[in-house]
């Protein structure tokens, strides 16, 4: 028994691009070729005949010229020399001569065959009234040239026929054919060739290009196709690499946020458990009173952290859950801002933190006003946070004709410039011990950011260490309702 394994993938030879390509380009050459050989032999063959045609018009003209000249139809006495000279002319030209009296009479026939008979030929009849022709008789490949003889005072004396063999002529045709097919027939098997060489080169780095794609899709996010030269499957293939090496980028970053999400629980839960062994195994001792309160506290304040991180992480899931969708609605910011101020105001003023609103006119866009509300509510909070008691923070709101800006400034403890690049990546805290204090968990700044994003608009912060920070968010102005996502 013979088991024959195929992949499944892989298409029949003659379905194949390859093939296709080839049969393509193999059709049209030959197709091409045929045509210009056709074209070529009717070319050659007209050419051929009206040459022919022209040629012994131009002969019979020349020796009527002769005869009328050595007076030969006029002068009984030069019979012979007329008659061994129309033998000569017609060894010489290989065709039949006639010499036709006015009356259509043969005087003379290099055949001596029909001398003295009177004959209706079209060319001679044509000839007598003043019209030499010459005429290809195709059916019999005989070339008919006629041409007249008259006097110097105009006179139609007769006429001189020339019947000449046009086989020769076909006999080059046909060779000349046959060498035309030779040759056509090597073209086509050195253009076959070429073609499917070609056709082969043009499919090849498709191959590569399908093999790295399934090696990718097995999961090796770390191979790239080698790009060559500036054609469409090197666009493809550079196409390929950057969506794999963001597909690597999102792999990557999301095993972070995997190991980051189970180090910040680990850590309060690892507290939460020596907190609880500390506290059973005192247990059997009375533990006193004070002790118990503080450490059931720090559990508290542990699972409250616990609590912020999931909180935040459902959060940012919700916002960067392309699906779930943005519940746009007419948003005024001034309002939604005004709302922001009165929530935090308690948290600036226990920090004797001076909070304005710099917000001259009502801006209104679409937005989803929740979503949004807690994102700025982000950046107002960790201006309060991050700014020492006494200080101020400000938030204005301005618009030009396409955008709105909300602007959070701080007189806070600043950011240096390297940091700024990081502070929007999820977890990231500048200060991770003075964040355990603030109770952040590095996730609000990555909401603010998705959010905004979600919303066409887009985010920056300029600040200096140690002299307070600006974030500016920049919202377009309503477009006419469409969703934004
Ligand atoms: P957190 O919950 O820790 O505040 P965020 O994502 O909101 O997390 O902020 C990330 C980090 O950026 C913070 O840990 C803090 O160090 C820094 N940061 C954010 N806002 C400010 C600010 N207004 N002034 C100074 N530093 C800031």
């Amino acid at each position: 028994m013979v088991i024959i394994y195929s992949d499944p993938e892989k298409p029949r030879w003659y379905r194949s691009l390859r093939w296709k390509l080839f049969f393509l380009y193999f059709i049209i050459s030959l197709v091409s070729l045929i045509l210009f050989s056709l074209t070529m032999g009717m070319v050659l063959k007209s050419y051929f005949e009206v040459r022919n045609e022209k040629d012994m018009l131009y002969q019979a003209n020349k020796i009527a010229g002769t005869i009328r000249a050595n007076g030969y139809l006029t002068d009984p006495g030069l019979e012979a020399k007329f008659l061994n000279d129309i033998d000569e002319k017609s060894t010489e030209l290989s065709s039949r001569i006639l010499v036709f009296d006015k009356n259509a009479k043969v005087l003379a026939d290099s055949n001596s065959s029909e001398t003295g008979k009177t004959m209706l030929i079209p060319e001679v009849a044509d000839a007598l009234e003043g019209r030499s022709s010459a005429n290809l008789r195709r059916h019999i490949g005989k070339i008919y040239a006629a041409a007249y003889i008259d006097n110097d005072s105009g006179d139609m004396l007769g006429a001189v026929l020339i019947v000449t063999g046009f086989d020769e002529v076909y006999e080059l045709l046909s060779t000349i054919s046959s060498d035309w097919l030779l040759l056509t027939i090597l073209i086509i098997i050195v253009m076959a060739v070429i073609v499917y060489v070609t056709s082969g080169h043009i499919i090849k780095p498709l191959s590569l290009l399908v093999q790295t794609i399934r090696k990718i899709t097995d999961g090796d996010l770390h191979q790239r196709f080698e790009v060559k030269g500036s054609n469409e499957i090197s666009i493809l293939g550079d196409a390929v690499n950057n969506m794999t090496a963001k597909l690597e980028d999102e792999d990557s970053a999301r095993s972070e946020f995997v190991s980051n999400v189970s180090h910040e629980l680990k850590t309060p839960l690892s507290s939460i458990k020596v907190l609880s062994e500390t506290l059973l195994l005192t247990a059997a001792e009375s533990v006193p009173a004070e002790m118990l309160k503080e450490f059931l506290q720090d559990i508290i304040s542990e699972i409250d952290r616990m609590t912020n991180i999931i909180n935040d992480l459902l959060a940012l899931v919700k916002v960067d859950n392309r699906e779930s969708g943005l519940n746009l609605g007419e948003t005024h910011l001034r309002k939604m801002l005004i709302g922001i101020m009165k929530t935090l105001y308690p948290l600036s003023n226990a920090k004797d933190i001076e909070l304005i609103l710099e917000a001259e006119k009502d801006v209104v866009i679409d937005a989803d006003e929740t979503k949004l509300s807690f994102a700025i509510s982000n950046l107002v909070d960790n201006a309060i946070k991050y700014t020492p008691e006494g200080g101020v923070v400000k938030v204005a709101l301005e618009a030009d004709h396409q955008n709105a800006y909300i602007s959070v400034i701080d007189t806070g403890v600043g950011i240096s410039e390297d940091e700024q690049s990081k502070i929007f990546n999820r977890f990231y805290r500048v200060d991770k011990t003075r964040d355990r204090e603030t109770g952040g968990t590095g996730l609000g700044l990555s909401i603010t950011h998705s959010t905004v994003r979600r919303h066409n608009g887009s985010i920056k912060v300029i600040s200096r260490e140690g002299s307070g920070a600006t974030f500016i968010v920049r919202l377009p102005l309503r477009t006419g309702g469409e969703e934004t996502v």
